[in-house]
């Protein structure tokens, strides 16, 4: 596969010129140009640069208003809710993170509803900061049905990813982060990209049949990881992001949306909770240490997030190789 080395300041200039020369003003592009460019500096190539034409078909079909300035409403002292007025996800997230976190640190638990939003994007990006200020973070998000329902045939929960980040004052925060699908839709068509096979399990053809090509997984459904046991993550998140804060259900989603290619407007779910008013507030960090290195203990037993922040702090001396199919496709906009 041919490639070209980018800087992680070519990366950023390249996606927010290229927002900007389809209707977002600075500061909307500078906002999703940042989630994408931190997802190629820590090797998440699925929602980098990859995302782009997916970004601007939204913006070219009018459904993502890209000059959109999100509003925030406290609904309770604890709970604070985002309308991006159809803004990407990353722009709601902006607005929203500081309310959240002085919400969790006045209350010891806060909630941030987010609605109409168009999210495109990983979780860990958006929850990484909430951890890094000190607080135990958690996000979900549903999409357009893509995963069966256990023991069902037809696609109606969303690849919904749900996202936790633990906080380690003075180490990197422990930040997972993962699709309830077996694997993420972005991992599926950097597959068909690349020509790859998928490992036996992941999805299933149009007509409901298993099968290990990327392309016709992408034209089928994908499963839950785990059986019905990630089947119930997955409708936890439809019920989160969804039913819990007047925002659509995947399906309902989908039957809203255009087609473009891009992200259909939805909802997110975010909670933040401040370990220093849960009862433990002078020993939370070193116990929670200590458990990390039990772990560690073992043999090729390594923390979620480690590979990216080794990713990150690699690439920002050495920059990205980044698929010369995925900038000719750029180019092409
Ligand atoms: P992965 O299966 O690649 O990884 C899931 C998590 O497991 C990561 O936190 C990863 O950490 C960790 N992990 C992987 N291997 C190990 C290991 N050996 N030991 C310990 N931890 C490990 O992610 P998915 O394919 O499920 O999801 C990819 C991305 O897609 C996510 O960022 C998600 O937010 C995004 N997504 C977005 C959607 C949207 O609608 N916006 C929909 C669905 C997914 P590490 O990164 O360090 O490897």
């Amino acid at each position: 596969m041919s490639e070209t080395s980018m800087s992680l300041a070519d990366i950023r200039k390249l996606a927010a010129d290229t927002l900007m020369a389809h209707g977002c003003d600075a500061e909307n592009a500078g906002v999703v140009a940042d989630t994408v460019t931190r997802a190629e500096g820590d090797g998440c190539h699925s929602h980098g640069l990859m995302r782009l034409p997916g970004y601007v078909a939204t913006l070219k079909s009018g459904k993502v208003n890209g000059k959109a300035r999100p509003t925030v409403s406290k609904l309770a002292p604890a709970v604070v809710q985002v309308n991006g007025h159809n803004c990407f996800a990353p722009m709601a997230l902006n607005e929203g993170r500081a309310h959240l976190i002085e919400a969790a640190k006045t209350c010891g638990i806060a909630a941030m509803p987010l609605i109409g939003i168009h999210h495109f994007a990983a979780l860990w990006a958006e929850v990484e900061p909430i951890a890094d200020a000190g607080l135990v973070g958690f996000a979900c998000t549903s999409y357009k049905p893509a995963v069966i329902p256990a023991g069902g045939t037809k696609a109606l929960y969303g690849t919904n990813p749900i996202c936790f980040g633990w906080p380690r004052p003075g180490k990197p925060s422990m930040v997972f982060d993962q699709a309830s699908s077996v694997m993420a839709r972005g991992e599926v068509m950097l597959a068909s990209r690349e020509g790859h096979t998928l490992p036996e399990g992941v999805g299933v053809d149009a007509d409901g049949n298993p099968s290990t090509n990327p392309d016709d997984v992408l034209k089928g459904a994908l499963l839950a990881f785990g059986g019905y046991k990630g089947s119930s993550i997955a409708m936890m998140v439809e019920l989160l992001a969804g039913g819990l804060i007047g925002e659509s259900f995947s399906f309902e989603a989908a039957k809203r949306d255009n087609g473009d290619g891009g992200p259909p407007q939805g909802g997110e779910f975010m909670f933040a909770m401040d370990p220093n008013l849960m009862g433990d507030a002078d020993g939370w960090a070193a116990h929670a240490d200590a458990f990390f290195d039990k772990m560690l203990e073992q043999d090729n037993v390594r923390l979620p997030g480690a590979r990216r922040h080794k990713n990150r702090s690699e690439t920002a001396k050495t920059g990205v190789a980044v698929s010369n199919i995925v900038l000719d496709k750029i180019s092409a906009l």
